[in-house]
């Protein structure tokens, strides 16, 4: 249930923080991070060019499909026009050609349709119904507690430390504790704020590790509200055939190598193009059949971008427990209040002029902007509350994911971003989970978590 666009981030990503002065330092760099991409990237199957783009690392990629005769257009007039903008095939996490590691995890060569958000029965992208979780089944090591609703983190005030786990179960509601010596918090951004909220005790009774009050705070999201259509007249005599799991993809332009514009950071935009095709379905019986067989009629290329806007981590932007409502499990709502500012209303103006002004120098016509004005939150890409910083004054997390107060608890999903850069975000956590993973063991040979 993801788009499977798969993006590493760059040294503009992880010090924009530090450059722009917002949120906090990341306390680590592109450098800690990158053969961690590697080795998550080569297990998961990332299909990509290597585009030497600086603002876009390349990664180890198996073969990229093609972009569409118009999309190449629009990459030829943004690459004459434009020396700082790069249109480029989207990175996207298809088995487009299996290496042995993938054939060994039993997955097959992605077939190139459409109904990826169905699941696929071929493994053919990357999920962990597919890859990691029978991965870990095969080491015998793995046990699976379904309907397990995680409660909160068990913390013991003697040892200085966290001990397991207090889970409901979701059918019989009978809460029982499971002890470990290390815990991941990976619960999906929201609940991991929520079940480390809702961890309480003598010594932490604002939540696990949270004595400055930070958690919760400071989450952040991407904005998705901005979209540019337009058509094609030319090209006629060419369409496309089969299908492909995504599409181009132009990263960030502005404000990268110095401040330019009147708002912090900015966007990362998609881009496709397509020739619109109408079946015809009038008729009935053997008409309509005959109709129908007759095939669809190629109309004019139908072309569109969509913006993935950076948006800046506020304390103001924030979720916290409900102090009286509780669900099914006796486990407090989460409130979350969000809300954009000005600087991602600037971000959208320029989305929208820069991308007309492109599409225009490419020969396109009838261009339509449109601003869903949707609520923040119905975007995808929660991130922070949890975040990673140099200081526990002003962070939770420290350079290796554990929390400041509580070193055997790690979180390296999204809450645990300090930013939100422009890029899908998840193959960053699958690095980091990975790093902090390495890192756990390494800890616990040394006797020291
Ligand atoms: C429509 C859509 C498209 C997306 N496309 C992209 C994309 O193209 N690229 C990209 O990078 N990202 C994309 N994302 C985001 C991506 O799906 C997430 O970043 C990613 O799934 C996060 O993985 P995770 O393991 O941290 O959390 P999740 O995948 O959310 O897994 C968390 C798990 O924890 C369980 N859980 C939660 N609370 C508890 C509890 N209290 N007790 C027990 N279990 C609990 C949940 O049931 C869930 O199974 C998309 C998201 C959506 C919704
Ligand atoms: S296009 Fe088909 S084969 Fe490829 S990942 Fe999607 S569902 Fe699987």
């Amino acid at each position: 249930m993801w788009a499977r666009q798969t993006q590493r981030w760059s040294d503009f990503d992880f010090e924009g923080p530090a450059r722009d002065g917002f949120a906090v330092d990341w306390p680590i760099r592109y450098k800690d991070i990158a053969p961690w991409y590697s080795y998550v990237e080569k297990f998961a199957g990332i299909s990509g060019n290597k585009d030497g783009l600086d603002t876009l690392p390349d990664g180890e990629f198996l073969p990229a499909w093609e972009l569409s005769c118009v999309e190449n257009h629009f990459k030829d007039t943004v690459a004459k026009n434009y020396k700082d903008r790069h249109v480029i095939y989207a990175r996207c996490a298809h088995v487009t050609k299996p290496e042995p590691i993938h054939i060994e995890q039993g997955r097959g060569q992605c077939q190139a349709r459409n109904l990826c958000q169905r699941g696929c029965p071929f493994g053919g992208y990357f999920n962990a119904n597919s890859t990691t979780i029978p991965w870990a089944k095969k080491t015998g090591n793995l046990t699976m507690r379904t309907h397990a609703v995680v409660q909160s983190i068990i913390y013991d005030e003697a040892k200085g430390k966290a001990t397991g786990v207090r889970i409901i179960d979701a059918n019989t509601k009978q809460s029982t504790d499971y002890f470990a010596d290390v815990i991941f918090v990976n619960a999906g951004t929201v609940n991991t704020n929520l079940i480390l909220l809702n961890s309480t005790s003598k010594r932490f009774p604002n939540g696990l590790g949270n004595d400055n009050g930070l958690m919760g705070k400071y989450f952040a999201f991407h904005n998705y509200r901005a979209r540019i259509s337009a058509t094609y007249d030319g090209m006629l005599d060419s369409t496309t055939e089969g299908s492909r799991a995504t599409a181009a993809y132009m990263p960030r332009f502005r404000n990268v190598y110095k401040q330019e514009t009147n708002f912090l950071r900015g966007y990362a935009v998609t881009f496709s193009g397509y020739r619109s095709s109408a079946t015809d379905t009038n008729g009935f019986g053997e008409s309509l059949k005959n109709n129908l067989m007759a095939g669809a009629t190629p109309g004019k290329w139908r072309v569109g971008s969509q913006c993935m806007g950076e948006t800046i981590p506020k304390e103001t932007n924030y979720i916290s427990l409900d102090k009286n409502k509780k669900d099914e499990w006796g486990i407090p709502l989460v409130n979350i209040s969000v809300a954009y500012d000005e600087n991602d209303e600037k971000m959208i103006k320029d989305f929208m002029e820069q991308y007309t002004e492109m599409f225009t120098k490419a020969g396109f016509s009838d261009i339509k902007t449109s601003d869903s004005k949707q609520a923040p939150g119905l975007d995808i890409h929660e991130m922070g509350g949890v975040r990673m910083g140099k200081d526990p004054a002003t962070s939770l997390l420290n350079e290796w994911h554990q929390l400041h107060l509580c070193k055997n608890v790690f979180v390296t999903d999204g809450a645990c971003m300090t930013s939100t850069s422009t890029q899908n975000p998840s193959l960053t956590y699958m690095a980091f989970t990975a790093r902090a993973a390495h890192h756990a063991v390494e800890l616990l040979k040394k006797k020291e978590l």
